[in-house]
C-alpha cells in the first residue's frame, strides 16, 4: 500500500537514536540545543525553539507575539486546525481568507480587503510547501500593525525568489516567526515535533521559558522573594541559591526529548535529499498529467520556484462531476490498486466547532471551498520507487479514461 506520505528511516537514524538512547539523556540534553542550532543555520534563522509538536509552537508564537482576547488573527481557510486553533487556545478569535486560487494559499488581497482595526497576528500556511506570497502579506499585515506568522509545517527546507533573489524559508525579513512541524507525515520528522524560528532575540526567550512552564533559572532574571512581608520573622525565604527559580508566567510542558532530536538531527542531514527526491517526483507526476483537462496539477505562482519549492504534498484538482464519478469512488477504486489517497484541506470554517463558536458559514472563502471539492492527495514521500510513481500515474489515468 502506498500511502500519500511516509517518513524515510535508515540505520543512521536508527544508530542515532540508539546513541542518544544510552547517552544518559532522555529529555532535554544536549541533543535539544544541537538541533536547534542546527535547523536555525540550514534555514537561515537567527534563533529555533524546538517543542513537541507545530501545534505547540503556532500555541507559543501566539502567546509571544502577545496575542491574547479581544484580538483576531486571520489565516488560510485551506489549511491543518493547528494554524487557526492556536489563537483560540489564547483567547483569540481565529478568521479566515480566501486563498489564491493558482497556489492555495493565503492572498493578500483577501487580506487586504478583510482587514480589521482588532487583527494582531496572520497566520500564512505555506501549503503543499509553496510559500504564500509573503513579501505582499507582510506589507499587509505589518501596515496594519500586526505580527507575521509564516505556519511553514509544509515548506521545511523551502526556498523561494523574490524579484531575482532567493530567500530561504525561516530566513528571510516577511515573517516575525515562522513553524516548523516534524510529524512523520512532514518532510522530516522527529516522530512527533516541532520547532519555532525567528530572528528576535526576546521572541525567542520567552518562548523558551513558555516551553518549559515560563520558569526562569537566571539569577539576573529573578523578581525575588524578598518583598518585606515574607522577610518579617527573619525568614530565609529572600535567598537565592543553585535550588532556586521562578516561575514569572503562566507557561507549559512542550518540551521534546533528546531521543526525538537525535532523530532530527540524522534526518535533517538528509533534508536537501528528501526535498530534491520530492521535488523529482513532482515533476515527473506534472509532466505525465499535463495533457490531462479534468485535472489540475499543482502550480507554481512564481516559475522561478520549480527548483527551489520543497514539496510537501502533490495535491491535484480533479474535476469530479465531469469524471460522472464521486471522490469516494475514485479514492476507492485507486485503494483496491494500493494507492492511498487523501483530502487536504476541508476549510476550518467549515468545522463544526468553528461555525458553532463563530458562526462562520459556506461562502465565507468560496476559493478554499471550491478547491476542497476537487482536491485530492496522492502518494508523494522520497521513498517512492519509479515503479511506484509509474503505477500512480497510470491507475489515474486509467480511471480518468474509462470514465470520460
Ligand atoms: C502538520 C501541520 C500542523 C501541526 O503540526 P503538528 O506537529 O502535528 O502539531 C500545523 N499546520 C500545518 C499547516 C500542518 O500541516
Amino acid at each position: 500500500m502506498l500511502p500519500y506520505g511516509r517518513q524515510t528511516i535508515d540505520a543512521h537514524d536508527v544508530k542515532a537514536v540508539s546513541e542518544s538512547l544510552l547517552s544518559g539523556w532522555l529529555t532535554t540534553g544536549p541533543a535539544v540545543s544541537e538541533f536547534e542550532t542546527a535547523v536555525a543555520a540550514h534555514v537561515g534563522a537567527q534563533h529555533a525553539v524546538a517543542v513537541n509538536s507545530a501545534t505547540a509552537a503556532l500555541h507559543l508564537a501566539m502567546l509571544v507575539a502577545n496575542v491574547g482576547p479581544g484580538d483576531r488573527v486571520m489565516t488560510s481557510s485551506n489549511t491543518f486546525l493547528s494554524s487557526a486553533n492556536c489563537a483560540a487556545f489564547v483567547g483569540a478569535i481565529p478568521d479566515f481568507v480566501d486563498i489564491d486560487p493558482v497556489s492555495y494559499t493565503l492572498c493578500p488581497r483577501s487580506l487586504e480587503q478583510r482587514w480589521q482595526n482588532d487583527i494582531k497576528a496572520v497566520v500564512a500556511v505555506d501549503y503543499a510547501g509553496q510559500t504564500a506570497e509573503m513579501p505582499e502579506i507582510a506589507r499587509v499585515a505589518r501596515c496594519g500593525g500586526a505580527v507575521v506568522i509564516e505556519d511553514a509545517c509544509h515548506a521545511v527546507g523551502g526556498r523561494f525568489d523574490h524579484a531575482g533573489t532567493e530567500y530561504s524559508i525561516g530566513g528571510h525579513p516577511w515573517a516575525d516567526i515562522t513553524t516548523f512541524s516534524f510529524h512523520p507525515v512532514k518532510t522530516m520528522t522527529t516522530g512527533e515535533g516541532g520547532m519555532l524560528v525567528t530572528n528576535c532575540e526576546q521572541l525567542a526567550a520567552r518562548a523558551r521559558r513558555l516551553r518549559s512552564h515560563g520558569i526562569v533559572r537566571e539569577r539576573e532574571h529573578f523578581v525575588g522573594l524578598d518583598e518585606p512581608s515574607f522577610l518579617a520573622e527573619g525568614s530565609s525565604l529572600g535567598e537565592f541559591g543553585p535550588w532556586y527559580y521562578e516561575m514569572q508566567e503562566l507557561g507549559f510542558n512542550y518540551r521534546i526529548t533528546d531521543l526525538q532530536c537525535a532523530l532530527g538531527l540524522s534526518q535533517l542531514r538528509r533534508l536537501d535529499e528528501f526535498v530534491e527526491r520530492r521535488r523529482e517526483i513532482v515533476a515527473i507526476y506534472n509532466r505525465a498529467f499535463a495533457e490531462y483537462p479534468h485535472l489540475q496539477t499543482p502550480e507554481l505562482r512564481n516559475a522561478a520556484d520549480r527548483d527551489l519549492t520543497s514539496w510537501h504534498l502533490y495535491t491535484v484538482q480533479l474535476d469530479f462531476a465531469a469524471l460522472g464519478l464521486s471522490r469516494t469512488e475514485f479514492m476507492v477504486q485507486l485503494q483496491s490498486k494500493g494507492i492511498g489517497t487523501q483530502v487536504l484541506y476541508i476549510p476550518v470554517h467549515l468545522q463544526p466547532w468553528y461555525r458553532q463558536t463563530y458562526g462562520y458559514q459556506l461562502g465565507k472563502c468560496p476559493h478554499a471551498e471550491a478547491f476542497y471539492q476537487k482536491a485530492l492527495s496522492l502518494p508523494l514521500f522520497p521513498q517512492m520507487k519509479d515503479t511506484d510513481i509509474d503505477h500512480v500515474i497510470r491507475s489515474v489515468c486509467e480511471l480518468m479514461e474509462t470514465h470520460l
